[in-house]
């Protein structure tokens, strides 16, 4: 009886939880998925499970994308796709990080399971804009000084003079600040589609101090 108790309560949760989600989903339109999972971040946030996470990243071989933008938002973050999952934890130890992942039967692996290795999900079908969202929330972060979004080298100021002939014509228009990556010589600038994310960002984590 205990037991059917419990599973009715755990139900409503559930339902409660996905009515959540559901409802703003549509009042902001935005995925139902990422809804969930900013419900899902957090809850996790607020239990303080992510109290003690390392704020530097291993992300899985489906997270390159994530891996460059959490760089962009000057967070530290390993990518090599061609890891398989035993070599993905080793590394996440090895480095003393956060394992990123996509993939619900690693999260199923014992030393994730018990929290030996701090590990965040985030599901697959979102945009890297959304997962790096995500992370944000459920680590409670804020955004650094851009890193590379290459390597994760620091980034130099540059005389937009003397990378002239690498800047693209568009944005030579309206853009005067740029950077070099100090490790691989990427040439990089705050375009729009950065600009509006690290907003998003600030947005985020403003509201988490609020909530
Ligand atoms: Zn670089």
């Amino acid at each position: 009886v205990l037991l059917g108790c419990k599973a009715a309560n755990l139900d409503r949760s559930v339902a409660t939880l996905l009515a959540a989600a559901r409802d703003r989903s549509t009042q902001e339109n935005i995925p139902l998925a990422f809804a969930l999972a900013c419900q899902h971040a957090k809850l996790a946030r607020a239990a303080g499970a992510t109290k003690d996470f390392p704020h530097q990243f291993v992300c899985d071989a489906g997270l390159g994308g994530l891996a460059r933008w959490l760089r962009g938002s000057g967070y530290q973050a390993f990518w090599k796709p061609e890891l398989d999952d035993a070599a993905i934890i080793r590394e996440t130890q090895r480095l003393a990080a956060t394992l990123i992942t996509t993939d619900t039967l690693m999260m199923e692996r014992g030393v994730l399971r018990d929290g030996l290795v701090p590990s965040v999900f985030v599901p697959s079908t979102l945009t890297p804009e959304h997962q790096l969202e995500i992370v944000f929330r459920e680590l409670d972060l804020t955004p650094r000084e851009s890193r590379c979004m290459n390597c994760g080298g620091e980034l130099c100021a540059v005389e937009k003079s003397a990378v002239a002939d690498r800047i693209p014509p568009k944005t030579a228009r309206w853009l005067d600040a740029y950077f070099v990556c100090a490790e691989c010589g990427q040439l990089f600038w705050r375009g729009t589609h950065w600009q509006r994310m690290q907003e998003r960002l600030a947005r985020a984590s403003q509201q988490s101090s609020t909530e």
